[in-house]
Order: C-alpha cells, then structure tokens, then sequence
C-alpha cells in the first residue's frame, strides 16, 4: 500500500519552505510529503489525490490563503478527506491573540478544522514535532492503525463480540472490529485455523479465542488479586477520581491499592475528546488521559486490581473492610469511595435488542468512524451528549440531537452549547423524546414524540448514542453510608443531624456517615460531574486520609 500523505499548503514560499524542511526531516519514511503554493494549486492535487483512492493523513494550512482565511480552504478538504486531520498554521506572535482564539474556536465548533499548530522554529522546534505527532496519532487511532492495536473478529456486530470491545475500550486498548466472513476478516483468520469466535488478533501476534473479561484485563495490566492484604488505602473506582487519589495517596507514601470491576478510566474512556481539561489547550481523549494518569499511580507504586466488583464494606476494630465479589476482602484504614456514575438504560425493548448493533450507551468515541456519511441520533441534553455530537459530527452527515428539555442550556456547559449550535450538520430537537424503533440485524429507524403536542414522528436512523442521565454505583454500599433520594453519597456538612451526631464531630468536606470512608468525583452529592472537579476532589480527598491516618 502506498503511503498515506502529510500536505501543507502556504502562498508565502519562505514558510512554506520552514514548514516542508521539518515534515521532509521527520516523517518522509512513513509519509509522503506533498507542498502546495495556492489554495488553487492544492485544490486540483487533493481532487487527484482523492479521485486515485489516496490517504491524506493531515493538512496543514496558513491562516491566509490567497486573500482568504485558511480556515476555509481546510474546511472544504473535510469533504473529500473525512478522516484527514487539519490543522491551522498560526505565527507564534498570534497565541494569546483573542481574534485569532475566537477564529480557531469557530473553525473547530464548525467542523472546518481540527487543530492549530504555531509554525516551525529554526530546528530542533520538538514542540512542532509533538503537535504533529499529536495530529497523525489522532489519524491513526481514527483509522484504527494506531499503535499496539488489536482486532476484534466476531460473527455479528452485537453479543459477546460487542461486549469484548466495550472491555477493551474501558482497559483503553485501541481496536478494530470486523465480521469474520468480510475480506479483512477472512485474511485474519487465514493463519488462525478454525477458532473459536470472537477472536482477539494481538499486536503481537497472538491470539485469544473468546476470551473472558479477566483475561482482557490480565493483557491489560497484570491485575492482582489483592484479598487478605492490609493497605493504608483502598480506592474503589479507576476513574479519574479514583486514578487522582491513587497517584496522591502513592506520591505522598500511602500503602494505596486502586480497584476496579473494569479497567481504567472509568466514564472518561468513552469520551472523545475533553477540551476542558486544564493543560491540554488541543484537547486530550478520554482514554489517553486516563493512560497517562494509570502509568503515573503505578510508577509511584500503586497497586492495581481490575475486574473485581467490590460487593461490601464493614469495619472490624480499626479497620475497613473492602469485600470482592471473589469472596476475598481486603484491609485498609481509609476508603475513596470513586463508583461514579452510569448511563441510566433507555428500557425500550426493540432497542435493547440492538444494543451494539446501531445502539450504543455512550461509546460514541470508538464507534465514530463507523457513522461516517451517515444519519445518526444522541439522546441526552447533557455535557457528554453535547460532545458526543461534536465529535460524531466530523463523521456523520447529520446529528440530531434529541434532548427532552425545553432549551439546551438547562443542561450543558455554555462552551459546549456554542460549539453544538456553531456546527452545521447538527440539529437540536428539543422537548422530544425517542419512544420506538427497529431495524432487521442493525438499527435502520426511530419513532420520535413531541413532548408539545405528542406528535410522532418516524425517522431513518443508522445509529442511536445514549446519553441519558446518571445513576451512582452505591447499590452495593451498606445502609450506614448515607445517600441522597437519587443514591449519590451524601459527604460532610451536607450529612443529616443523624449522621452528623453519631460522628460526634464536624466531619471532614469529603467525609461520608462512617468515618474513615470518603467519597470523590460523581459519586458524591452535589458534585460538578467533570473529570477537573474528580480529579480534583480525588487529590483533596488524600490529605484527608493523612488527617485520619494521623489520629
Ligand atoms: C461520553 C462522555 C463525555 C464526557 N465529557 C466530559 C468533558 O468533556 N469534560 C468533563 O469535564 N467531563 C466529561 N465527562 C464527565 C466525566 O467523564 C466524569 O465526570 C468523570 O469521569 C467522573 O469521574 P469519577 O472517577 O468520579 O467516576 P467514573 O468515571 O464514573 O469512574 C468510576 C469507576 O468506578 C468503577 N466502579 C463502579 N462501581 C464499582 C464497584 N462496585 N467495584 C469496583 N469498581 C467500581 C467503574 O467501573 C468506573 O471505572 C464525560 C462523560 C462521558 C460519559
């Protein structure tokens, strides 16, 4: 196969010329390089590159071009190159430029670019070459040949087969899926004989036949099983709550053990892109985050145990008792609770059946380029629906975004709102609900309603992301851990008189009804429901375990 393409294109020829210099340097081996002197120029190269099948990898492109602003010319590039990543050259004299923010804010929420880079330095300039490292990854992981990725054979989109790739999404190992009957599948299988299915092609080569979620998680990490131990620290939840609270409690010299029923992560792994996140200016994805944040508890010595659902907490004497659904326990003086939440089902039952196969509860980051010139639906009014929309956006040909609210706003980060309502192929439909739909072996429609006027409405859909509102791991709390109505662990000075006298002293901020057991991120009453305040509230929670370990 040839290989995919880097092109840039500037009307200044020195630039133009700093710009080829480092992509020539640094990645003609595995790229070809391609430098256009005109929007003109580029227009004709990229329509015949796209009419002979090419893979352009990344555009890059001036802020002006020929008297227009770059942001257009890599808008039109989406349409032929989909997959492309695009990115806007900026001179280092515009960061911090509100004008030229603002412009890059636009393109991005329009869908026109995906990312901006400051131009080359003299070389070595590593912070271009990290950028763009950064862009071709993206490509990578979109096309699915992102590095150490594994395929995922099955006979049918759903069942067991789906179930493995939501596993392998939250142990935040990239994957591929396909049929086994297509021609992918079958030259996959060529070497393999007749096993048993789904398979699991590893990136080194060796297979899995239908594997159990263990021994995903026993790829992924090397769980432990960590009954009868005594730690200083138990943190139940890998997500970035729990991933905060591990790499604190390690750093600062707490025996710490992190468990989890899966793997990293947590919520976090299903999201695209968070361009919130203090310190990522170009956004980072969920999963990517909750990597980095995993390497750093482990290197500073925690201990991980994945796919073990903790089932009970008791206290014996001056212990905290943490059981596993194994029947193993585990001992510590203090407890992070760090459950987080879930999607609530949406209890349709034409539509659970299609779980997997056109249906997806989150998810919408690893099953985007399956979307791509097609029209697809998000139910949610929330944060994580506004996103997904976004992201699914520079796939699909149509997003509607279905929110039973009246306005977008009751729900969603102002930020998010303006980027939803800046894209021009997504559509909001507010006070609407999804009440039916079907399809033979994979979704093909939706009945909608009106909240208005209960009218229905039948439309064609090829996918249904949803997003519909939260509900706390905390069944399996024992009753003295108070929780509000909805189930969300009730910390410090919001605890009942009750709980408040039985503590017999002001309770620490992130302190639960039994002493010794905090609570952190969306698991708690009252929290803010973004990875900042988990991870956040995950570090605080440390300084109150040294607090309690210090009594
Ligand atoms: C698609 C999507 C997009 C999002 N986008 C953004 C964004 O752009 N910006 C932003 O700030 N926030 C975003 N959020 C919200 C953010 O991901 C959450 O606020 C954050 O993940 C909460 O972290 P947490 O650690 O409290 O809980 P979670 O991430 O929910 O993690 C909880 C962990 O606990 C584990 N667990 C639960 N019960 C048990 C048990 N009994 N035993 C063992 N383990 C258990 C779970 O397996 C899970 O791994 C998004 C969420 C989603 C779903």
């Amino acid at each position: 196969m040839d290989l995919p393409l880097i092109v840039a294109v500037d009307d200044d020829p020195a630039l133009l010329a700093a710009v080829e210099r480092e992509l020539r340097t640094r990645y003609a081996l595995d790229y070809r390089i391609c430098t256009q002197g005109s929007t003109t120029q580029a227009r004709t190269t990229l329509d015949e590159l796209a009419a002979a099948g090419e893979e352009v990898a990344l555009v890059l492109a001036g802020e002006e071009l020929d008297g227009a602003p770059g942001t257009e010319f890599l808008g039109e590039v989406g349409r032929l190159f989909p997959h492309a990543e695009r990115a806007l050259l900026i001179g280092w004299n515009h960061l911090g430029d509100p004008d030229t923010g603002d412009a890059i804010f636009k393109a991005i929420a329009r869908g026109r670019i995906d990312h901006y880079v400051v131009r080359p330095a003299p070389p070595p300039d590593e912070q271009f070459h990290q950028a763009i490292s950064t862009f071709l990854l993206a490509w990578a992981e979109a096309r699915r040949r992102a590095p150490h990725t594994i395929d995922v054979i099955g006979e049918t989109w759903s069942g067991r087969a789906f179930e493995l790739r939501e596993v392998l999404g939250r142990c935040a190992m990239p994957h591929r899926f396909c049929l086994a009957e297509s021609d992918e599948g079958r030259a996959l299988l060529a070497d393999v004989g007749e096993p048993r299915l789904p398979l699991l092609v590893m990136p080194t080569g060796g297979v899995m036949e239908d594997p159990t979620d263990a021994d995903i998680a026993r790829f992924a990490g090397a769980p432990i099983d960590p009954s009868g131990e005594r730690y200083d620290l138990v943190i139940v939840g890998c997500g970035p709550a729990g991933l905060s609270a591990g790499v604190y409690g390690a750093s600062e010299g707490l025996r710490t053990v992190v468990i989890d029923s899966g793997s990293i992560g947590g919520q976090a792994t299903s999201s695209s892109s968070i361009r919130n996140y203090l310190g990522f200016p170009r956004g980072v994805t969920g999963a990517d985050l909750a990597r980095r944040a995993y390497q750093q508890a482990w290197v500073f010595g925690a201990r991980f145990a994945f796919m073990q659902q903790v089932t009970d907490l008791t206290r014996e004497d001056d212990d905290l008792v943490v059981g596993i659904h194994t029947g193993g326990v585990v001992r510590a003086r203090a407890v992070v609770l760090a459950t987080g939440a879930s999607y609530r089902r949406l209890g349709i039952e034409p539509l659970e059946a299609l779980h997997g196969a056109g249906v997806f509860y989150g998810a919408a980051a690893s099953e985007a380029p399956l979307v791509s010139g097609e029209d697809v639906y998000i139910v949610g009014g929330a944060n994580s629906a506004g996103q997904a929309a976004i992201h699914l956006a520079h796939y699909a040909k149509r997003v509607t975004l279905v929110v039973r609210a009246a306005t977008l706003e009751a729900g969603m980060s102002h930020y998010l709102v303006r980027q939803v309502e800046e894209a021009p192929n997504i559509e909001v439909r507010t006070g609407t609900e999804v009440v039916d739909g079907g399809g033979d072996g994979w979704l093909d429609h939706l009945v909608l309603r009106s909240r208005r006027d209960g009218g229905l409405e039948t439309v064609g859909a090829y996918a249904l992301f949803l997003m519909i509102g939260a509900m706390p791991h905390t069944e399996w709390l024992p009753a003295t851990i108070e929780r509000d109505p909805a189930g969300f662990v009730v910390t410090g000075s919001e605890l009942s008189d009750g709980a408040l006298a039985a503590l017999g002293r002001r309770p620490m901020a992130l302190e639960t009804s039994v002493p010794g057991v905090l609570a952190a991120g969306d698991v708690r009453h009252g929290s803010v429901k973004r990875v900042a305040s988990a991870v956040g509230e995950g570090s605080i929670a440390i300084q109150f375990v040294h607090r309690l370990l210090a009594v």
